[in-house]
Parts: structure tokens; C-alpha cells; sequence
């Protein structure tokens, strides 16, 4: 149902951004509220509005971005198709939108810092001196601006939690937006926390005052909270908080723990959430059109089939360093209403023992990306179980390589083949740096980083998986599959079935007489979205269901 047909404009009125407005969210009280995806599931909710949104995430650490910062405290780096390394935040973004996201979509303190510096040096300041306020503040708001283009509201996301010393530049340069932009042009969402005390029975608010209070001391009042809790909120308690933070009773939002990440928008339109905003920033669309929504959350609770899938890998003890991965073959479920168990087994332990016990109730194996040369032996052997006993395998990037590796080991026969990257003086460095990369010192120069295009063969199982002759993935790697060696490989049985368009890189590669072994040296989980499930995951997951169906037949 269309209201009225004006999609937010400013009614002819020329503001900073163009005709964008911007949605500030911010976060209280503790860390891990889980921000990242309340701002994934506003855009998706002014998305089903027919709005055009596009998010931002700035992170206060001093690293200029996160592509060298260690995944067990970091969790992974969402690469973009422009090669940027971002925080993990642009990955609901983008599962939860349409908006394609830049490099200029995250942004850090050092970067923020590096270019005023930069600047600084040029003499761009005349002299003056260089300041927080208004300098790196200034630069912080342009960082801001810039993404609007033609957005209809730009949703931008604070890291860290309100009273943190280093977020402190970027409240300021929000507090001044404000009244840049015009009250009707902005929004301050905060996302606090309303814990349950067992023992009174009882929630409570104050955490969720004194956050207020904090933001309130630097100049930004709230406008909407979205409250973190595992009960509903009460009329009277909203009431209390409203009362007491200033906001309306219909701006007091509860969040309450879902099963699911994809149903957060559907409780969030409940919640009056998207109406709210819609109001306050004063524009006019459609209802949200939520079936897409509906029918991820229908598939997920109400599944038909169920695979258990072993990930093994060297993270396994923080979920975040694979959480697009781990988002990927849930996708891959939903696409079939299959529930997908992640079965998480430490290539070490394995390395120690042996893949059988680990193995071998599993429905599939995948080995994931990774650098370094920890554990690699126990993923070589997870990899030669998949293969000998005819158990579904993805590959991903290193965990391609791996599977090249094993393959030249024990069916070619190339005794220590290895990745010049765990053994630089291996006598078949089936897996090696092209001979370009190998001039080249600065360890960041080597990366090949963001989408490249692919050509796959006809007649494959990548072939079946995209119908698509070409495609584009995203890179994350130094190291590729060593040209010498792809004749006797593939002499052996090895397909390259995706090779870059000049043919020189293996971007997939495959094994005949397998019922699904795939290997590919792109990151394809970071392009998988709920209601798009990504094609080698959806026939990764179809495989490992049908194996388990025949292998139950033939038990019978
Ligand atoms: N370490 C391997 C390389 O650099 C694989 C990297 C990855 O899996 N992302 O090529």
C-alpha cells in the first residue's frame, strides 16, 4: 500500500547531503549488543519500505583497518568487491541489503587520523594549529557525508560503547551533525542493555539511564532506544524508561533474544520500529513488504531435513572469525529447509589423534580460509578422509589448497608436496607465489585482494552450481596453485574448473569420481545472502543431504 508517493525528499530544500538523511546509531552499557545487526535490520526494514539505503560503520581503534588485525580477537575481515578489508559489520550489511558497499563504507580512527596527518604534512593548514576539534571532527563529518550519494537515509554506526575515551571525536562530530543537517534530517538511535535479576524477579533500568545520562553529557539526546533483553518490555517499564530518558513511549524498543538473526527485523516492525522512524525523520513510503523476511525465518524453524557439516579449521573457539561462513551454510539450508548443524573440530586435536573419530558421523567436511602454518597437517588429513570416503568437500582458499596439496601427496605421488608458504624449500611446491609476486618484499603488496572474474568449464559441478560461464568472487590470499604442476594433476583426475580469464590462475578446482568434492580459491561465503544463498554452498548442502539419504537407504 503506497501513502504517499513522496519518498522522503526534502521538499526542495538543499541540505548538506543532498536529499539524505542519516539514522546515528550508538551503543550502551556493554559491548556485543549486537549493533552491527540492529543497524543491518533498519536498513532492511526502510529497504522493504522501498527506500534506498546505504550503512557506515566507524570504528574507533587506531588500526587503520582491520585487515591485520588477528581474527581471535577481531573476529573475521569482510573483504569488498574494491578490495577493502572491513570490519565484520559490512557483512550483515550487505546479507541484510541491497546496498553495495565501498571502502569509504568503514572507516577508523587511524584512517581518520592518517589522512589529517597527511595533510598536516602538505601544509594544507596554513600553519594553524592541527585539533580534535575542529580538525579530526571535521574530517570525521566529511567521512560521513561522503557516502550519502543517492541514498534515501544513510545508516551510520558508532563502534564501541558510549564513555569509551576513544569514541569520543566521533559522538562530537555526530553531535554537530545534528544541527548541520537539521533536526528533521537526523536521528540518534541507542542501543542499551535491560538486564532481568533473577533474584528480584524483576527488569531493570538504570544501566539504560546512566547510558543516557553519559550521551546526554556530551550533547546528544536520543531519540529512539532500542532496549537488549531477554523479556518483553511492559507498558510500565517502557513508560519508567521513557520518563526517565526522555524519549516517547513509542521510541522505547524492546529487542528480546531471538533464535534466529533473520527474524530481528520482523520483531523490530512489531515493535513499531520502522513506523517510528519513518515518522521522525519525516518521511512518507509504503508499508514494508517483510514476506522475503517470513519466508528465511518459515524455512529455518520449520526444516525437512538436517546435515551435520564439520568446519575444520584453527578459530574454532570464536565463532566470529567465521561468521560469514558460518552465515553461508545456513544459507545453503534455507535454500533446501534443511538445518545445518556447524560442527566445529580443531585441525590440532585432530593433527594429534586421527580424522576418524571426528569424522565420521559428519554429512560434510569444509576446510576454511586461514594463513599460517598451525594445524595444517590436521586439515590435510580431514581433507583425505572427505576424498576416500566420499563424504562432501568444500574447499575455501587455503582450504583449496590443502586439497591440492593432499591430492598431490598421496594420488600423484609427490612426496612433501606442500605451499611454499608452510615450507619454503619443499621439493613440489604445488602451491607457490607466482613468479611476479616473488620480487615483490612488502607483505601487503602480495595480497590479491577484492572481486576478480572467473571462467568456468561447461560440464562441472561449478557449472551447475552458477549457469553462469563467467563469474566474479572476491580474493583474500597471496598464494595460488603452482602452473608446473596442473598437467600431472590434472593427468591424475584434478579438474580446473574455474581458471581467471588469461588462464593462469585456478580459481576452482574439482575431483571426478567423487559425489561432491569442490575446492575454490575465492571467498564465496561473503557474497551469500539469506534469500540468495550462494550457489557452492546451496549444492555443498544439497550434496551432503542427498549422501546422507542414500547412505540411510542403503542402512535399511
Ligand atoms: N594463506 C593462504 C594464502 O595466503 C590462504 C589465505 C586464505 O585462506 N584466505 O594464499
Amino acid at each position: 500500500m503506497i501513502e504517499q508517493g513522496n519518498t522522503g525528499r526534502l521538499n526542495g530544500q538543499k541540505s548538506l547531503a543532498g536529499r539524505t538523511k542519516f539514522i546515528f546509531i550508538t551503543g550502551g552499557v556493554i559491548s556485543s549488543l549486537g549493533k552491527g545487526l540492529a543497524a543491518a535490520s533498519i536498513g532492511a526494514l526502510l529497504e522493504a519500505r522501498g527506500l534506498k539505503v546505504t550503512l557506515q560503520k566507524l570504528d574507533p581503534y587506531i588500526n587503520v583497518d582491520p585487515g591485520t588485525m588477528n581474527p581471535f580477537q577481531h573476529g573475521e575481515v569482510f573483504v569488498l568487491d574494491d578490495g577493502a578489508e572491513t570490519d565484520l559489520d559490512l557483512g550483515h550489511y550487505e546479507r541484510y541489503t541491497s546496498a553495495r558497499l565501498t571502502k569509504r563504507n568503514n572507516f577508523t580512527t587511524g584512517k581518520i587520523y592518517y589522512s589529517v596527518i597527511t595533510k598536516e604534512r602538505r601544509g594544507d593548514y596554513l600553519g594553524g594549529t592541527v585539533q580534535v576539534i575542529p580538525h579530526i571532527t571535521d574530517e570525521i563529518k566529511r567521512n560521513i557525508l561522503s557516502i550519502s550519494d543517492d541514498a534515501d537515509v544513510a545508516i551510520i554506526e558508532i563502534g564501541g560503547t558510549v564513555g569509551d575515551i576513544e569514541s569520543l571525536p566521533f559522538l562530537e562530530a555526530i553531535r554537530q551533525l545534528k544541527s548541520d543537517l537539521g533536526r528533521e534530517n537526523s536521528l540518534y538511535i541507542h542501543l542499551t542493555l535491560v538486564p532481568f535479576i533473577k533474584t528480584s524477579e524483576e527488569l531493570k533500568t538504570k544501566p539504560t539511564q546512566h547510558s543516557v545520562m553519559k550521551l546526554r553529557e556530551i550533547g546528544i539526546q536520543p531519540d529512539i532506544l532500542i532496549c537488549r533483553t531477554d523479556h518483553f518490555l511492559s507498558p510500565e517499564i517502557k513508560a519508567k524508561i521513557s520518563l526517565f530518558c526522555n524519549v516517547d513511549k513509542d521510541a522505547v524498543i524492546t529487542a528480546k533474544d531471538v533464535e534466529s538473526i533473520y527474524e530481528v527485523p520482523l520483531f523490530f516492525h512489531q515493535e513499531g520500529l520502522d513506523d517510528k522512524i519513518v515518522k521522525m525523520l519525516n518521511m512518507w513510503t509504503r508499508s514494508p513488504r517483510l514476506e522475503k523476511w517470513q519466508e528465511i525465518v518459515q524455512s529455518i524453524k520449520n526444516p525437512r531435513g538436517a546435515v551435520v557439516i564439520a568446519i575444520v579449521g584453527k578459530y574454532v573457539n570464536l565463532r566470529d572469525s567465521y561468521k560469514s561462513l558460518n552465515e553461508a551454510l545456513i544459507h545453503g539450508g534455507i535454500a533446501h529447509q534443511c538445518r545445518v548443524a556447524l560442527h566445529y573440530v580443531d585441525s590440532e586435536a585432530l593433527q594429534k589423534e586421527a580424522a576418524d573419530p571426528y569424522l565420521k558421523e559428519v554429512d560434510g567436511v569444509l576446510v576454511p580460509g586461514g594463513f599460517g602454518e598451525r594445524g595444517i597437517e590436521g586439515k590435510i588429513m580431514a581433507v583425505q578422509y572427505a576424498r576416500e570416503m566420499r563424504i562432501p568437500f568444500f574447499g575455501i582458499c587455503l582450504g583449496m589448497q590443502l586439497a591440492v596439496i593432499e591430492f598431490a601427496r598421496d594420488v600423484c605421488g609427490l612426496e612433501g608436496a606442500n605451499s611454499s608458504e608452510f615450507n619454503a624449500g619443499t621439493a613440489h611446491p604445488v602451491i607457490a607465489l607466482m613468479p611476479e609476486q616473488q620480487a615483490i618484499s612488502d607483505k601487503g603488496g602480495t595480497m590479491r585482494l577484492g572481486a576478480y572474474p572467473a571462467l568456468l568449464k561447461e560440464d562441472s559441478l561449478a557449472y551447475q552450481a552458477y549457469q553462469e560461464k563467467q563469474i566474479s568472487e572476491r580474493h583474500r590470499h597471496r598464494y595460488e596453485v603452482n602452473n608446473g604442476y596442473r598437467e600431472l594433476l590434472s593427468k591424475k583426475g584434478m579438474i580446473c574448473s574455474g581458471l581467471s580469464p588469461d588462464g593462469q590462475l585456478v580459481e576452482i578446482m574439482e575431483l571426478k569420481d567423487h559425489p561432491w568434492f569442490l575446492g575454490c580459491q575465492f571467498h564465496p561465503e561473503l557474497k551469500s545472502r539469506p534469500h540468495l544463498p550462494h550457489p557452492l554452498f546451496r549444492e555443498f548442502i544439497h550434496a551432503a543431504l542427498r549422501e546422507k539419504r542414500k547412505k540411510r537407504r542403503k542402512n535399511t
